[in-house]
């Protein structure tokens, strides 16, 4: 029980899941407003980007907000000195899903999958909740920040979280990009329904990756995160890039010290 709230509790934080619950029903009706018993959806903590309520301000926000500044497995972080391991790449059996829900929480946009597979880690299977994005990402590379990182937000029954990162270069437009950025609301709490949305074309085509033990990017910033962060970055059009840019211009976490931990990468 304890344990089953524990991952409500991540997953609401993360996904701000009552807002979406919220837009549930009706879903198409991109017209409705945020529930109003639910002012701490709305408002928790007043957390953004910058200002007072900028990342070096998050952990006094809040006292369940401890983490984003006293915690010492924080993400995201500078991908570097990786050591090679024998790690298998990530099992992804996602599946296409008609009727995902598209939401602006005013953070990102989110894309909420019903059902939308799975990974396997570690013989471990945790379930695809959503997807959202980072502009510019979050995770470097060697010290490298790119244009858009992905998170692909998976949790197991007993409250694990697996997150997949996926990074992007400005290159060729991404079909999968253009359903979603589509439908995404221009304005925050709003939510659309999407079809055809396909997580698995977002993968590149190298299963290359790094591992490694970290936190939630945004308050609470919960130490109960397994990373995974694909290597080879895929591609979004310049005009891609600069749609989701023009709603969010910074909705990025610093990188965050490494301190006791080790990232791993997939032997090349
Ligand atoms: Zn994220």
């Amino acid at each position: 029980m304890t344990v089953s709230i524990r991952a409500s509790l991540l997953l609401s934080a993360l996904a701000m899941a009552t807002l979406t619950a919220a837009f549930v029903d009706p879903p198409a009706d991109s017209h409705a407003e945020p529930a109003p018993d639910h002012p701490a959806a709305s408002h928790p903590a007043h957390w953004t980007y910058g200002g007072e309520g900028g990342p070096e301000h998050w952990g006094e926000l809040s006292p369940d907000n401890a983490a984003c500044a006293a915690g010492r497995q924080q993400s995201p972080i500078d991908l570097s000195g990786a050591m090679t391991a024998g790690i298998p790449a990530p099992a992804t059996h996602w599946i296409p899903t008609h009727g995902a829900m598209v939401v602006n929480n005013g953070h990102t946009i989110q894309v909420d999958v019903p059902e939308g597979g799975a990974v396997t880690l570690d013989g471990k299977e945790y379930t695809l909740k959503q997807f959202h994005f980072h502009h510019p990402s979050e995770h470097t590379i060697e010290g490298k920040q790119f244009p858009l990182e992905a998170h692909f937000v998976h949790a197991s029954p007993d409250g694990d979280l697996a997150v997949i990162g996926v990074m992007f270069l400005e290159g060729s437009a991404n079909p999968n990009l253009d359903s979603i950025w589509a439908t995404a609301p221009g304005r925050e709490g709003k939510a659309a329904v999407a079809f055809n949305i396909d997580a698995a074309a977002f993968m590149p085509a190298s299963g290359a990756t790094f591992r490694y033990e970290g936190s939630l990017t945004t308050p609470p910033c919960s130490e109960t995160v397994h990373w995974v962060v694909m290597a080879t970055p895929v591609t979004a059009s310049p005009s891609q890039l600069a749609a989701f840019g023009a709603l969010f211009p910074h909705n990025a976490r610093p990188v965050q010290p490494l301190n006791r931990r080790y990232v791993l990468k997939t032997a090349d």
